[in-house]
């Protein structure tokens, strides 16, 4: 029974009960009998898709968009968006989902904050990291349309959803977007023009004026330079002719040189130099993102350029964190122990695999007890009652 008297339908308070328990058949249900608009509202001013985002409940999500729920709906009492409420479940898929729908990330809440601020805020930092590299799908379609006198476009269009989830791969160890194009063959095989693209694509950032997103720019610059760097083993590598098709791995030889460790036996000298090369070679010198970076990696106790660059690109992390890494590619959480050690962690049997040449001499002498993969438990809290809390932490 409705207790509404403004006529709406009694679908609005069903809904409400379906989305907090997470209960996706009645969900579907509700939404199936219910023919008009799907933009339902609680006594907060909250919608249906607010509340789905903030469960982290990526198919309710996509059926409230699938069903035109409006992605910017403003009536939350303290202005959150749906996209506020995704990045507070932590869910990076909900929030690339609304994202894709047309989300707004610059969309502050009423102390300010945005999005991606407030996943920060509560140490969601895969999400900060998804909400803050997303970029249109329009930004790389651009170049599949001819220019001017052009006869054909820079970029094929078949590359443009490959290239478009290329580039919102918020993991950017080396070792792993080698693995992610090799993933993507027609990347591979266009990896000139994907890296020119790239490169335009950099340029294009740097002239928008006040709108110029420099961490996106370094970001464009940082893969067309890893991407020339595997085309060229690429090139080197190709086999002589027809008959000499022996085995060649390109993500073998890379990782190779870049996970070699150095004389010290752990630091990893080649990848530092490859990569603080990347960064000399930014075109863009002026720029403040250039500054910081040239003055953390020419400071006294300089970290690695791989953390340099992740932390431009991905944001500053707490020391809190105990998060373990892929010893291959840095993917965080990883699946797969090493079964004779259990000292180090892998996403999968190819980054074991592409790590052996190092991890070898150490698995053999190690027996370490193995390290305990920390599991994120989040209470099951009141999203009115969370979000009247946090303001009360920043307006104080
Ligand atoms: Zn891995
Ligand atoms: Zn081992």
């Amino acid at each position: 029974m409705s207790d509404k008297n403004d006529g709406t339908a009694p679908a609005d308070k069903t809904i409400f009960d379906a989305i907090a328990q997470g209960d996706l058949t009645e969900f579907k249900n509700i939404l199936a009998e219910h023919k008009g608009g799907v933009d339902f509202f609680d006594e907060n001013g909250m919608t249906a898709l607010q509340h789905a985002a903030y469960k982290g409940n990526k198919d309710m999500v996509q059926l409230l968009l699938d069903r035109g729920a409006d992605v910017n709906s403003g009536k939350h009492e303290y202005n959150y968006t749906a996209l506020h409420f995704g990045a507070l479940s932590g869910s990076s898929e909900v929030c690339k989902l609304l994202l894709d729908a047309g989300a707004k990330p610059t969309a502050t809440n009423s102390v300010g904050r945005t999005a991606s601020q407030m996943a920060a805020f509560v140490g969601n930092h895969h999400t900060v990291a998804t909400i803050n590299n997303y970029v249109p799908r329009s930004e790389i379609a651009y170049f599949s349309t001819i220019q001017g006198q052009q006869t054909e476009p820079y970029l094929p269009a078949v590359l443009v959803d490959p290239l478009h989830k290329f580039v919102l791969g918020v993991n950017i160890h080396p070792v792993r977007l080698a693995l992610n194009l090799q993933h993507s063959p027609a990347l591979l095989e266009n990896a000139e023009k994907v890296s020119k693209v790239l490169e335009l694509l950099c340029k294009k950032e740097m002239t928008r004026g006040s709108e110029t997103n420099e961490v996106m720019a370094f970001k464009y610059h940082y893969l067309a330079y890893i991407v020339r760097e595997i085309n060229n083993i690429k090139d080197k590598q190709k086999p002589a002719s027809d008959k000499d098709e022996k085995k060649y791995d390109i993500v073998e030889i890379f990782s190779k040189k870049l996970l070699k460790p150095g004389k010290d036996g752990v630091s990893l000298d080649l990848m530092d130099s490859f990569l603080k090369d990347c960064v000399r070679e930014f075109p863009f010198r002026e720029c403040t993102t250039f500054h910081q970076m040239v003055t953390s990696l020419t400071s006294k106790d300089p970290p690695s350029a791989l953390s340099v660059i992740n932390c431009t690109l991905n944001g500053q992390r707490g020391f809190v964190d105990a998060i373990p890494y892929c010893s291959t590619c840095g993917e965080e959480k990883p699946a797969k122990k090493c079964s004779k050690c259990k000292s180090v962690q892998y996403c999968d049997r190819e980054c074991q695999r592409l790590h052996w040449f190092v991890h070898k001499k150490a698995c053999n002498r190690e027996s370490s007890a193995p390290s305990v993969a920390t599991t994120n438990t989040k209470a099951d809290i009141n999203p009115n009652i969370l979000c009247s809390e946090i303001q009360n932490l920043l307006a104080g």
